[in-house]
């Protein structure tokens, strides 16, 4: 195999692996699922982003972790192949790519698990590191009536892709990220070992996958804390002109108590301009609703602020009921009184909307094109800063998409994973969701990134990227700052040859273990 795997990979050039080496390859990996190579392949070299493509060497769909397993130890045995799990590529900078070397599928493991438990009375889903969380919410409420407590904001992500990450969204105030929703992981790490850990069964592992970048281990399985599913959501948008305020009334919503808050507190920048996708035409919910410029005071600036919240109700629950509790909620914000829009929708709905959003830009030919995205988290001694030179001068005309920005709470973090934050209890996450517009072209918008970031480093701003994405071993090291030295020894563990995840650009291929 070791003989068959060298020659292949020494002697022709990524994309164009005859196909008779292509199932030698794949006979000699003894693999159940399918290896493809050639044109095929495409796919595998490509993400979301648009900005990085390269040529593997081969697409493995794997039919479960035995498989992955035997890739990796096939690549470990030779002194430079390396292996990335591929989640649904919606990553930016080329993160699940791996150029000349093996790209898993592990979009052809999404049905391997799904299994409800209950233990201790609570309830919880085992599913596939590959599988979409917009089918773990379909299949859990319609099957069980729960769903998991805590969301990105887009669904067609993976289990693995975001446990990778963090996988943040508008619950995250309560129940923090979803790497803080999870109790057990199976793992199949660097090493090619199938490891079930949690966070007393190898937890060193447990902890270090978790917003682990990919490092430590591919994720083949997830155990998900679940929650009973409400029915419906009252979703709502109110607008401000004072980032003081707006930023106010959102940490006051964040660190209220269950049943005291909304269950979901977000919240976006958005240009003062009619224009139609930056400015005021995307704050309502529904065709039906009419922004009326008239309301916005004079004193208001270059941009203004949307605070977006939801509440959860049951279909049982009288209007009154949920009225009282909205209006309990919102008498409480000083935001424009005639500036509030909402809109009644099913739970499941409410967080499918941006596959709404997403069909739309399908349609308009906007989806498939780059994507230069920018997401930082900031803490709450800098975001004042942020706003008054990026928000209301650099960015004050939009980026062509949403400009995110709502607070998230520390301490629902686990400090033990591998995700880096800013200091202090509360901090923000940023999200530049840019799409090209026309007249503007990737390489601007990206230059706008860099200077985003030149900007907060010359300012000393307590902040930390999300997503992460640096060319230099420097950087990284910047990046994990005090945690460095913890992430390089549950690397030396688990990946000592730095197979795994080589798009992320942290550790380059190596074949002597390191002591
Ligand atoms: P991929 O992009 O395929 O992979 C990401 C990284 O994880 C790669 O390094 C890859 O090798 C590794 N990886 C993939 N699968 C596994 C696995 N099973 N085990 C170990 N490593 C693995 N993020 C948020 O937190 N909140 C949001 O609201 C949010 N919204 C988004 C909306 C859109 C439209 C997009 C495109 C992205 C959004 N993201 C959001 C970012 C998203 O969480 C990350 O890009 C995530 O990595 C994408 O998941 P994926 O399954 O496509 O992973």
């Amino acid at each position: 195999m070791i003989a068959c795997l060298g020659r292949i990979v020494q002697d022709t050039d990524a994309d164009s692996i005859p196909d008779d080496d292509v199932s030698t390859l794949s006979e000699s990996l003894g693999l159940q699922g399918t290896i493809e190579s050639g044109g095929i392949t495409g796919v595998a070299g490509k993400d979301f982003g648009g900005l990085y493509s390269v040529k593997p060497l081969a697409l493995i769909k794997p039919s479960g972790s035995e498989d992955i397993a035997r890739v990796v130890n096939a690549a470990s045995r030779t002194s430079h192949l390396t292996v990335a799990a591929r989640g649904n590529g919606h990553s930016i900078n080329g993160q699940a790519m791996a150029d000349g070397g093996f790209v898993i599928d592990m979009r052809s493991t999404e049905e391997n698990h799904f299994k409800p438990l209950t233990i201790d009375g609570s309830h919880y889903i085992d599913v596939s590191g590959g599988a979409l969380w917009e089918d773990v919410l379909k299949r859990c409420v319609s099957m069980f009536r729960l769903a998991p407590r805590s969301w990105t904001d887009y669904l067609s992500l993976t289990v693995g892709g975001t446990l990778s990450n963090a996988g943040v969204s508008g619950q995250a105030f309560r129940f923090g990220p979803q790497t803080s929703n999870v109790t057990e992981l199976e793992v199949v790490t660097g090493k090619g070992e199938i490891t079930v850990c949690s966070e007393t069964q190898n937890s060193e592992l447990f902890f270090g996958a978790l917003g682990g970048l990919g490092q430590l281990g591919i994720i083949t399985r997830a155990r998900v804390k679940l929650q009973p599913a409400p029915d419906m959501v009252r979703w709502i948008r109110v607008v401000y002109t004072e980032f003081e305020e707006f930023t106010r009334d959102a940490e006051f919503l964040v660190t209220q108590e269950e049943g005291e808050s909304f269950d979901y507190v977000e919240g976006f920048v958005f240009s003062n301009s009619d224009d139609p996708i930056n400015g005021w035409p995307s704050i309502p919910l529904d065709p039906d609703h009419e922004f009326n410029p008239a309301y916005i005071p004079q004193t208001a600036g270059s941009v203004l602020y949307c605070l977006e919240v939801a509440l959860h109700y049951r279909n049982s629950d009288r209007p009154s009921t949920v009225d009282t509790a909205v209006s309990r909620l919102l008498e409480r914000l000083g935001f424009i009184q005639r500036l509030k829009f909402q809109l009644n929708v099913s739970y499941v709905e409410f967080l499918l909307r941006v596959k709404q959003a997403e069909e739309h830009a399908k349609a308009n030919g906007n989806w498939d094109s780059p994507h230069p995205w920018l997401n930082i988290f900031i803490s709450k001694s800098s975001i004042v800063d942020f706003d008054r030179t990026v928000f209301r001068k650099m960015l004050k005309d939009g980026v062509g998409g949403p400009m995110l920005i709502y607070p998230l709470l520390r301490s629902k973090w686990d400090s033990r994973t591998s995700v880096v934050l800013p200091e202090g209890e509360i901090f923000y996450i940023v999200a530049l969701l840019r799409f090209v517009p026309k007249g503007s072209t990737v390489e601007k918008l990206v230059a706008q990134n860099h200077e985003v970031i030149k900007w907060c480093n010359k300012e000393g701003l307590d902040f930390k990227v999300y997503l992460p994405h640096y060319q230099s071993k420097e950087d990284w090291k910047r990046h994990f700052g005090n945690q460095w030295t913890r992430f390089v020894e549950r690397k030396t563990s688990f990946d000592p040859m730095a197979i795994l995840a080589p798009g992320q650009k942290i550790f380059k291929r190596t074949h002597i273990i390191q002591p």
